[in-house]
This record gives structure tokens, C-alpha cells and sequence, in this order.
């Protein structure tokens, strides 16, 4: 992380801190780190030709990028809705979210930096 990222991070922390919130930086931190790990594994699936779409690719088309993101966000319903009335098993409900988080990274990727500008 850089040292201006720290900075920002920090001041977030901070303000946060004030009106009583903040993350738990130690789940957050391992879940991002399980979901660049679930960008991993989407993309050997897309190596391999089990996935069709990459939505990391700037190229494809929107729709089918936002069908991807909503198949996964279906997804997370089911656990949701399948637990009836009770709390959704969490771990499956955490592996939902993951892939959920992973294909927004990959969406975010093809629009390059906060410019939009250097997608691939
Ligand atoms: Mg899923």
C-alpha cells in the first residue's frame, strides 16, 4: 500500500471513529484478499472456456457483463431465500458475496483507473 493510500485509509479510519463506525479492517482485509483469490479462479475458468464472458474485458458488452453481475447476485438471493425463515448458512453466503465482489472487480478493471481511461 502506499504511503498516500495509508494517509487516506487513516482519515477514513478517523472519521469513521467519530460518529462510531468502522470497519473491521481484519475482515475486510481478509475478504478482499479471498476475493482477489476468486478473480483468480474466475479467470482460469475463463482460460479454460467454462466462462464465455469476461467481463474484465472492455469489450464486452455491457448487458452481458451486468447479466454476470446479476446471475451472482441471484445467487446470493437463493442462500438468502433458501434459509426460509432462519440465517443463510454464512459460509456459502460469504462465498456468494466473494463472487459477487470479484465480478464488480472485474467490471471495474475494464474501466481502467479512475480516469476510465486504461481499461484493457
Ligand atoms: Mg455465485
Amino acid at each position: 500500500m502506499t504511503g498516500r493510500k495509508e494517509i487516506e485509509m487513516k482519515r477514513s479510519e478517523t472519521k469513521m471513529s467519530k460518529v462510531g463506525r468502522a470497519p473491521e479492517y481484519s475482515l475486510a482485509a481478509k475478504f478482499w484478499y479471498d476475493v482477489m483469490e476468486e478473480r483468480g479462479r474466475q479467470c482460469g475458468l475463463l482460460d479454460s472456456g467454462k466462462f464465455t464472458v469476461d467481463v474484465a474485458d472492455r469489450r464486452t458488452p455491457w448487458g452481458q457483463k451486468l447479466a454476470v453481475l446479476v446471475e451472482e447476485v441471484g445467487e446470493v438471493g437463493v442462500e438468502v431465500c433458501d434459509a426460509g425463515e432462519g440465517r443463510p448458512d454464512p459460509g456459502k453466503l460469504r462465498r456468494e458475496l466473494t463472487q459477487v465482489a470479484a465480478v464488480c472487480c472485474a467490471w471495474a478493471e475494464s474501466l481502467g483507473g479512475s480516469d476510465g481511461r486504461s481499461g484493457k
